[in-house]
């Protein structure tokens, strides 16, 4: 790696898509995030004839170039990208690219850090295929088509799952036999990983403190959502499982459900496997509460006074309600609150109802600071809450790059 190699590019690669970001790790070390991000992209529909690739080269001010048209597979899409980057003088050739970044959903027990990608950690991320059947081999496929691309380059894999492996095992086990849970390595593994380590260290940040002085509760609320208890930076508890359908309320999964429910849809409606996996993680949650999961549509329709649209939002508040007073529990004593992720962010009613009534697990909202609309991470609790309650937008792609840059300049 030459000296002045200070940039990271971090590839989410999903089964169709391909998201990416280029960022100057000097930049962001100097706290400017947003100048930091050189560029940022994404192809979907890969494999289809309507593949889109759109590509905005930020540190060139330019706007958002747009190209529809056949992208075969993830090579090609690759490749697309290579060539939009090379355009703005920000090529996989250049000598200050310094790693590639991989967000790789499933890293199960063993990988409890970000790990430097060789022969040997490709196959256990291999291996980890049947814990998480629709992500793993798609953040494969990013890893080999970028390994190909650019042999010589540190290709770096950041686990969603990493920052949950220090769960006690009384959090991480369920009450099943242990020889069929270790013989199908089933355990509590969780997600979101990267926005909850990045979001629990920016709220000790923005308390001035730093994160082993602090207790945090992180509600990452997006399309999937999950909630995590982290005490002094190390994260005791999540609501995510063996797979992302465990836990909240989510955009189309239903979250915690009583499993016997899947016995009975199976024995009396006499659906498959895949058909029940299917409904819980696709047509559940918000969807199949009231047929919308975005949570604009859902305030819209309550606010012209749509009963269903209403039952939906409770039956979400209720169950973070359940998770805010667990992880009071888990933990003991909280120091902060923090919402993150599209609904987490920007959804002032959800947070004000979430957090409404906890005044004696010392949690409350300031409505006119719950109001305000910001990028910037920030309180919305009043003085007097013993609780901070705070708005943290999440960036995990930062943080994996971070992580990432953090690893190759280390050796
Ligand atoms: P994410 O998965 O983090 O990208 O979050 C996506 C979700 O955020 C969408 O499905 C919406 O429900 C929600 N969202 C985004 N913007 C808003 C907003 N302004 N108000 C309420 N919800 C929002």
């Amino acid at each position: 790696m030459t000296a002045n190699a200070t940039r990271v590019l971090v590839l989410n690669s999903g089964s169709s898509s391909v998201k990416y970001q280029l960022l100057d790790m000097e930049k962001a070390a100097d706290g400017d995030s947003a100048g930091a991000r050189l560029a940022v992209g994404l192809v979907e529909r890969i494999g289809e004839g309507t593949s889109r690739l759109a590509h905005t080269p930020l540190a060139a001010g330019g706007a958002t170039r747009e190209t529809t048209g056949p992208i075969a597979d993830h090579q090609a899409a690759l490749k697309a990208v290579a060539d939009e980057l090379a355009a703005d003088g920000l090529g996989l050739d250049s000598p200050e690219l310094a790693a590639i970044g991989h967000r790789v959903v499933h890293g199960g027990l063993k990988f409890t850090a970000p790990t430097v990608i060789d022969a040997a950690v490709l196959k256990e991320i291999e291996r980890l295929v049947p814990v998480a059947p629709l992500h793993n081999p798609a953040n494969i496929i990013g890893i080999r088509t970028a390994q190909a691309l650019r042999p010589d380059l540190p290709q770096v894999a950041v686990f969603d799952t990493a920052f949950h492996t220090t769960m006690p095992e009384s959090a991480a086990r369920y009450a099943i036999d242990v020889e069929t849970a270790d013989a199908h390595r089933i355990r509590r593994y969780g997600f979101h990983g990267t926005s909850h380590a990045y979001v629990s260290r920016r709220t000790a940040e923005l308390l001035g403190k730093a994160p082993e002085e602090v207790n945090v509760i992180v509600l990452h609320l997006g399309n999937g959502a999950s909630a995590s208890a982290v005490r002094g930076g190390r994260c005791v508890d999540t609501s995510m499982g063996l797979t992302p359908l465990e836990g909240l309320v989510m955009g189309t999964r239903s979250g915690d459900i009583d499993p016997a429910v899947t016995f009975h849809l199976k024995r009396v409606a006499g659906m498959s496997a895949d058909e029940i996996d299917e409904l819980l993680n696709k047509k559940s949650g918000l969807l199949g509460l009231c047929g919308d999961n975005d949570m604009r549509e859902i305030r819209r329709r309550i606010d012209e006074g749509d009963e269903r649209a209403a039952l939906a939002f409770d039956i979400y508040i209720h169950r973070l309600k359940k998770y805010l007073g667990a992880y009071t529990a888990v933990l003991g004593k909280v120091d902060a609150v923090a919402f993150t992720a599209g609904v987490g962010e920007n959804a002032a009613p959800v947070r004000a109802a979430a957090v409404a009534g906890l005044e004696e697990l010392g949690m409350a909202v300031d409505a006119s600071l719950n109001a305000v609309r910001s990028d910037e991470p920030r309180l919305i609790s009043p003085d007097y809450a013993r609780v901070a309650v705070a708005v943290v937008p999440t960036d995990e792609e930062l943080e994996i790059a971070r992580q990432t840059y953090a690893l190759v300049t280390a050796s």
